[in-house]
């Protein structure tokens, strides 16, 4: 399953520089992960600071 990121976002932006599929982009208050895109790779909860990308 894809990758979400939860409420706990900072919207800091460094999971979407480093996703290779530009599956992520800014959304309302947080970050939002394109479920069509995403490679369930887990990039994204390596580099995020708080944890917020979690496995659907
Ligand atoms: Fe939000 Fe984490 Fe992505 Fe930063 S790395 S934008 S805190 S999900």
């Amino acid at each position: 399953m894809a990758y979400v990121i939860n409420d706990e976002c900072i919207s800091c932006g460094a999971c979407e520089a480093e996703c290779p599929c530009e599956a992520i982009s800014e959304g309302e208050g947080k970050y939002v992960i394109d479920a069509e895109k995403c490679l369930e790779c887990g990039v994204c909860a390596e580099v995020c600071p708080v944890g917020a990308p979690e496995e659907e």
